[in-house]
């Protein structure tokens, strides 16, 4: 297996029933760049799963989730295949319930709606990274992937921000890119989404600014991406 095979195995791979098989294993040993693609990926799922963990699940959706679980509930006494069967049982009533919670679209209303959703998420300040700003080009490739479109970090080196790194987040339903950046000292957020997300058009190039609970925000749409900023 050569890098060009394995980055095709890499990026068509599935998450939940991804074995890796013995050329995947012999190529990962001997090639560090490929490696190092390897365990953003994983970080980067392993953000998303957390985030998904973490997130107050909708009320429906955990109704059915309690409704799958039911019919995985391990018996007090049970023989050892049978505990293997639960065990996949429960791992696929979390699978049925994650696929069904990105299912359904969500769309945010207004900017306004947005904006306070972005800061709450800075002042959380949880600055856990799936990948630093020496990885940037291996983490586009695993985030293009992951976001399912071609994710472009803006120039903002001439505003005097340093690209930090970043990771993957959930933001409401919505699954961004969420990158972290240095200005004198203070850490700024910038969430990356596709305009899949806003339930009505915002024109390429239009800005919406905003100051709540003490921190200010901007987004904006360049190239079909929405950009949101907070610092
Ligand atoms: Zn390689």
């Amino acid at each position: 297996m050569n890098c060009k095979d394995f980055q095709y195995w890499l990026l068509t791979r599935d998450v939940f029933t991804g074995n890796e098989n013995l050329d995947v294993v012999k190529h990962l040993k001997g090639c560090k760049s490929c490696k190092k693609l390897y365990n953003i990926d994983l970080g980067l799922e392993e953000n998303i799963q957390t985030a998904f963990v973490q997130q107050e699940i909708p009320n429906g959706l955990s109704h059915q989730i309690e409704l799958t679980l039911d019919h995985a509930k391990i018996p007090k006494r049970v023989s050892k295949k049978r505990l293997t069967g639960s065990v996949f049982s429960v791992a696929l009533a979390s699978l049925i319930a994650f696929m069904m919670f990105f299912n359904t679209p969500f769309r945010y209303e207004n900017l306004q709606q947005l904006s306070e959703k972005a800061v709450t998420r800075h002042l959380k300040r949880d600055m856990a990274m799936s990948f630093d700003a020496n990885q940037i080009e291996q983490a586009l490739i695993m985030l293009r992937k992951e976001l399912k479109f071609n994710v472009i970090i803006p120039n903002l080196k001439n505003q005097g921000y340093a690209l930090l790194g970043g990771r993957l987040c959930i933001l409401d339903k919505c699954k961004i890119a969420y990158l972290f950046y240095e200005k004198q000292n203070k850490v700024t957020s910038l969430f990356i989404m596709d305009d899949n997300h806003l339930a009505f058009e915002m024109a390429d190039g239009s800005r919406f600014i905003n100051d709540i609970k003490g921190c200010h925000t901007d987004i904006w749409k360049e190239k079909g991406q929405i950009y949101a900023m907070v610092y």
